[in-house]
């Protein structure tokens, strides 16, 4: 069976699902938008579990338990920082939707969140983030079969009308 894709408008951190994603920073330091989102709610234990991780290079992934979440997993990645589009941004936010599943999969984790990864605070413009986002998705499922459900879990209405114009 094909993985099913989806697109809602919700809090990531409040989501019910083997794991989130979280868009995080190379420090796994915690911080504003869907990072604070997620540390606020998953508690302190986070913090200290993301400290003993020693960081994360950008495009790649890192997993902790979810602690106070209902996801029991968090996937920690880092998207770039869009400098215009041409420092290999669309290479190493692919890296993070890729990396991320392969993380994913090796946990048994069936049904995961993504957030819009780069897009807030580091610049991404939605509308490319959104393509490679969904493309590097659809591609990377075929390699990891026990990957049930993804979605793309969008903080505003205008962001989740582009992504469900992708999947549609
Ligand atoms: P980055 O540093 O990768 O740009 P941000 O957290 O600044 O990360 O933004 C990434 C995306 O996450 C943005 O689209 C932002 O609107 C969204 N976002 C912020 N808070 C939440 C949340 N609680 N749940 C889901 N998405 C969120």
């Amino acid at each position: 069976m094909p993985a099913k894709l989806s697109a809602i408008r919700a809090d990531i951190a409040t989501l019910s699902l083997d794991a989130i994603v979280n868009a995080a920073n190379s420090a796994l330091a915690g911080g504003g938008g869907v990072d604070g989102a997620i540390h606020r709610a998953a508690g302190p234990e986070l913090a200290q579990a993301c400290r003993q991780l020693g960081g994360c290079p950008t495009g790649e992934a890192r997993l902790t338990e979810g602690y106070n979440l209902r996801a029991r997993y968090i996937i920690h990645t880092v998207g770039p920082v869009w400098k215009g589009g041409n420092c290999g941004e669309p290479q190493l936010l692919a890296a993070c939707y890729r990396n991320a599943l392969s993380l994913a999969a090796a946990h048994d984790v069936r049904r995961l969140a993504f957030p819009s990864i780069g897009t807030g605070v580091y610049g991404y413009p939605l509308d490319l983030a959104a393509k490679t986002a969904v493309n590097t998705v659809r591609e990377t499922l075929r390699d990891f079969d026990g990957i049930e459900e993804v979605i793309f879990c969008c903080f505003s209405a205008g962001d989740l009308q582009v992504y469900q114009r992708l999947l549609g």
